[in-house]
């Protein structure tokens, strides 16, 4: 078995569903697991309705029109004059999501999340699945929340791998083609659940650690792996090799192109990932498997933005050691704030964060209460690992003051202003 995954980006409209088709007619075929995201930004439009869910009931119904609008003019496109039917597929799939909101008596929050985000998976993989039928490529819808099975820590629920191993194994018959949603699964209450954002590639991996499958190739608006994000630095080379080792490393420090809970699961069956272009599904773009560290070996470069630069002191005359910093790390638990760096001297204790649910005022008002605190704001994180003098330059040369700096001998942080 292969296992495919094709993000919101490559199946966005109309032209992005008629390459996966393109595609999957060439390298996919019968034994191919497809998993597929929500289109485009459909993930954040249906945040939106959540929003609203809690803080303005009255706009609910606006915004599931426009999402069910965008997805309507893309079937049109599809289908032309055979729309009907997948159009009333997927009417039902949005009937469900509205009964829900009418009928829900849950205030949690990331349940209510989960079970209304999740739909942007089930209608993508819908109009998918009519497509590649309609196409020719005979195609099995399997409802991904059958198979991942979670616990019920909503908005990233953790997997009960034993469950999810021997439902997919049981669901995934050989000489079909399959199409199943990423992101999202069920917990032992049937509750829909989600694997966190970007959890897609997850997905994948989770099948094809099931299946033992013979690889995973996520398909992509880029060429492969670069040595940076395209969208911020210049100059951007291709990746051909990466061990998964490094992989994992780099996917960890904030290179989006992997998530980082995909790599694992593969390393452990040595199941080789690829990373491909979706525009040129020929070229041989990244492969993530056992071997050389990185080929061509080259500094690669990490930004995480909006970061916050805590540093703490002690309000009397004490040092920072055991007692304070583990009452530090309670309170950053407690406010679900991502630790992305520390460092630590006799007087004072620094943390890099990520303000993920904009909980900082709270954490603050509670740290002062035991430290002094002063905080950065909207700072920048660099990473470069394998970095050399030449690379650094390129992060100091441009104009911004240095916070912070920690190195290990593979890799240097930098928080900069
Ligand atoms: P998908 O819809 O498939 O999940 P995303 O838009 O989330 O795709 O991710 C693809 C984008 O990731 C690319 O367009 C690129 O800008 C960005 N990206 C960030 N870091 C890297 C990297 N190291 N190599 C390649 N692309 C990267
Ligand atoms: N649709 C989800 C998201 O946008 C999952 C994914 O695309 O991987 O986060
Ligand atoms: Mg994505």
């Amino acid at each position: 078995m292969k296992v495919f995954k094709f993000g919101g980006a490559s199946v966005k409209d109309a032209n992005g569903i008629r390459n996966l088709y393109q595609v999957i007619q060439k390298k996919g075929g019968q034994d191919t697991v497809v998993v597929v995201s929500a289109m485009g930004k459909m993930t954040n439009a249906l945040e939106a309705v959540v929003e609203a869910y809690f803080e303005a009931p009255e706009t609910i119904a606006t915004h599931i029109t426009q999402i069910q609008a965008y997805h309507f003019s893309h079937i049109d496109d599809l289908f032309g004059a055979e729309a009907k039917a997948v159009k009333s597929q997927v009417l039902d799939l949005f009937q469900e999501l509205k009964d829900f909101v009418k009928t829900n008596k849950s205030p949690n929050r990331s349940f209510v999340y989960d079970q209304l985000v999740s739909f942007g998976e089930l209608v993508s993989t819908t109009i998918i699945a009519a497509y590649l039928n309609a196409q020719g490529i005979e195609t099995i819808w399997l409802d991904a929340r059958n198979c991942v099975k979670t616990d019920a820590y909503y908005r990233d629920a953790n997997l009960d791998w034993e469950k999810t191993q021997a439902v997919i194994k049981a669901a995934v018959k050989r000489k079909q083609t399959i199409i199943t949603q990423g992101f999202i699964g069920s917990d032992s209450n049937n509750f829909t659940t989600t694997l966190g954002r970007e959890g897609s590639d997850y997905t994948a991996a989770i099948f094809a650690y099931a299946l033992d499958a013979e690889s995973v190739t996520i398909w992509k608006d880029v060429p492969g792996v670069l040595n940076a994000d395209p969208r911020v630095f210049d100059n951007t080379q291709l990746l051909h090799q990466i061990s998964y080792r490094e992989a994992i490393e780099l996917a960890y420090y904030g290179a989006s192109v992997i998530h980082p809970k995909t790599l694992q699961p593969l390393q452990r069956k040595e199941i080789p990932l690829f990373v491909k272009s979706f525009v040129k599904p020929e070229d041989p773009g990244t492969s993530v498997s056992k071997g050389q560290t990185l080929i061509p070996y080259m500094p690669c470069f990490i930004l995480k933005k909006d970061q916050v630069l805590l540093r703490m002191s002690s309000l009397d005359f004490s040092f920072i050691v055991e007692d304070s910093i583990s009452a530090i790390f309670a309170l950053l638990h407690q406010y679900q704030m991502r630790v992305e760096l520390i460092q630590n001297s006799a007087i004072s204790f620094s943390v890099c964060i990520h303000n993920k649910y904009n909980r900082l005022p709270e954490l603050i008002k509670e740290l002062e209460s035991k430290f002094k605190v002063t905080a950065h704001q909207s700072v920048n994180l660099y990473t470069i690992r394998h970095f050399d003098e030449r690379a650094l330059d390129r992060i100091l040369n441009n104009g911004k003051k240095v916070l912070l700096e920690q190195r290990t001998q593979e890799t240097i942080q930098l928080v900069t202003t």
